[in-house]
């Protein structure tokens, strides 16, 4: 029997980032129709046990090898889900199947795969605090794993001086403790020290935490792994309640942008 008639299907899907609200009912549902799920152990506990569903728990490191168990188990004509948080396709495990599958046997062209959208960091980070991506913006995993520093650091330069904002994932790890200094640098460097900067820790969870400062006063240790990055464009600005509030103040980037001198 191929692939595609044993009733076996893979999908990657995305848990939100971190609050079961945020769990879209279309994953959910998914869920309700697996036999396995498969991931990073902290994403797969999120999956409630039940009967017939098992529950594969792998190391943070092993992507590929996941991605293939799961593309596996799809093809034994099982139906497997794997698990990210926030969305699959930022940073995450949708990118690594493909990869697994573009590189596996023929046998998993033909293959049932589906991908489900989920509420990604950088969305919810920015929700949070008022609409700092409100404007253009763009997305820079700051971890040096799959890709030369040397790059991080010309991406960085770039968006800067185009005035993106920047939403930072991965800012900060044991492995790498002080190349965000060094990227807090070099947005001294292009942006100024006025430029606002929201650091998002564990957003949506009992833990979040928030805080806004302008670049002069950002440290390397407001990140942690747990953390979004959101850098302001130009136009970013925070807004104060009036006095007495006990509400806490407003970053937004307008719908506008300013005009642009050569
Ligand atoms: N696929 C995920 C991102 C994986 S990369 C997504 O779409 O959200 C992991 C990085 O995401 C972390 O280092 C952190 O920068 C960010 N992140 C994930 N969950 C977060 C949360 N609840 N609060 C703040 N940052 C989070």
């Amino acid at each position: 029997m191929s692939a595609a008639e044993n009733g076996g299907w893979v999908a990657v899907v995305g848990l939100g980032p971190g609050s079961e609200a945020q769990v879209t009912p279309e994953v959910t549902a998914l869920l309700a129709e697996a036999t396995d799920v498969v991931g990073y152990a902290p994403y797969v506990a999120r999956v409630a046990p039940r009967e017939g569903l098992v529950h594969h728990a792998s190391d943070n490191r092993v992507e590929l090898e996941r991605a293939a168990h799961a593309l596996s188990l799809a093809a034994e004509g099982r139906r497997a889900v794997v698990v990210s948080s926030g969305d699959p396709g930022v940073f995450a495990m949708a990118s690594a199947l493909f990869e697994a599958w573009e590189q596996g046997p023929p046998a998993w062209r033909d293959l049932d795969i589906r991908i489900l959208p989920g509420i990604t960091a950088m969305l919810a980070a920015s929700a949070r605090a008022g609409a700092p991506l409100g404007h253009d913006f763009c997305a820079i995993n700051l971890s040096d794993n799959l890709k030369p520093w040397a790059l991080i650091e010309r991406r960085l330069r770039l968006a800067a001086e185009a005035d993106f904002a920047m939403a930072f994932y991965n800012p900060r790890s044991k492995a790498r403790p002080d190349s965000f200094a060094r990227v807090l640098d070099i947005l001294r460097e292009t942006c100024g020290p006025e430029r606002l900067i929201l650091f998002a820790r564990a957003v949506c969870t009992a833990e979040e935490r928030l805080e806004i400062v302008p670049l002069a006063e950002a440290r390397p240790e407001m990140a942690d792994m747990r953390t979004m990055v959101i850098v302001g464009s130009s136009t970013t600005r925070l807004v104060e309640r009036g006095p007495g509030s006990a509400r806490p103040p407003v970053l937004y980037t307008p719908r506008w942008a300013g005009s642009w001198a050569e």
